[in-house]
């Protein structure tokens, strides 16, 4: 008889956890199930692995913190480097999961596969999605197929990968796309298919290290827009940001006087990495801009979430921008 992978299911809330008085009312409140009550909302999740479940925290994911995050991540790596566990899965909110599959993407230091779920409707819903992203989700946790293959995201029979996943409706339950690189594969049903490998580095691949880290350097994104007030860049920097995202327009864009105070503070030492508030496509250097000058950073395919999370990565050690430019073509 075949021995069956096993499984661990990291909860950290969200709708997928979430609770309705009814089961067609639109309002409701995340995080209210806990891990036990998920996995017995799975039908036949027994016959995909040994699964296991932990509840790591109950948060909607607006309320994900930098310190769950590290948490997470440290946890995830002690539970893929005892030799028992062979796949790791985390619930989560759909709201913030871009940045923390993205976290996560770059900190954990195993080549198993971790993938993240969650759900657009709450537990409680009429055709709640939840369950059989949480079931596909295992499949492609128990799937050796998957592992190298960086943080995945299974999302209404889709595999994303971490960089290039996005949230693009507030309410459907296909919501995730990845517009600019395309998808890693599909799950219907459990049957796992891989059309592609991820893009850029990531977990056993990446440089970045959480040991000994506690807390990660503040970092803001600032949304361009016409008439932008410059002095919002002096807001963050009195607050002690170590670098600032512009979420630009266009190909990152920003109005003449904010340009003039972002190079102002590159000049004095703060990271600036000029991303776009345009869902896709890419920020490429010099186009209007004069990067080289001004010592800007661009974000090339990440968006202003995912470029704040790898700046403050990257600015656990001290780097010139040219360094840091050039971890954002690797990351
Ligand atoms: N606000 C919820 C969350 O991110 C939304 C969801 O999970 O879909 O936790």
């Amino acid at each position: 008889m075949k021995t069956l992978p096993n499984v661990t299911i990291l909860a950290t809330g969200g709708t997928i956890a979430g609770t309705a008085p009814s089961s067609t009312q639109a309002g409701y409140t995340s995080g209210k199930i806990n891990i036990d009550g998920m996995i017995q909302a799975v039908p036949n999740i027994e016959k995909l692995a040994r699964v296991d479940g932990e509840q790591f925290s109950n948060v909607g994911s607006q309320d994900m913190s930098f310190e769950i995050m590290i948490n997470l991540s440290c946890r995830i790596n002690a539970l893929l480097a005892t030799k028992k566990i062979n796949g790791v899965v985390v619930t989560h909110g759909t709201d913030t999961m871009e940045e923390t599959a993205f976290f996560l993407n770059l900190t954990v230091k195993s080549a198993k596969p971790v993938v993240m779920t969650g759900a657009m409707r709450p537990a409680t819903a009429v055709s709640a999605d939840g369950p059989l992203n949480l079931y596909n989700a295992v499949a492609v946790a128990a799937d050796p197929e998957a592992r190298e293959k960086g943080l995945l995201v299974v999302m209404n029979d889709r595999i994303h990968g971490a960089h290039s996943l996005t949230k693009t409706n507030t309410t459907s339950v296909e919501t995730f796309l990845s517009p600019v690189n395309g998808l890693i594969g599909t799950v219907i049903y459990g049957a796992v298919k891989y059309y592609r490998g991820p893009f850029r580095q990531h977990t056993v691949f990446s440089e970045f290290s959480l040991e000994g880290i506690t807390a990660l350097p503040r970092v803001d994104i600032l949304y361009a827009c016409a008439d932008m007030p410059p002095d919002l860049i002096d807001c963050s920097v009195a607050n002690g940001a170590k670098g600032i995202v512009i979420a630009g327009d266009g190909n990152g864009n920003m109005n003449e006087a904010t340009l003039k105070k972002a190079a102002q503070m590159a000049g004095q030492g703060i990271f600036i990495v000029r991303s776009s508030r345009v869902p896709t496509g890419t920020v490429s250097r010099n186009v209007e801009v004069d990067d080289d000058t001004h010592q800007f950073i661009v974000s090339d395919e990440l968006n202003p979430a995912k470029a704040r999370i790898l700046l403050m990565l990257v600015l656990l050690k001290n780097r010139s921008f040219q360094q840091v430019q050039e971890l954002f073509y690797s990351y």
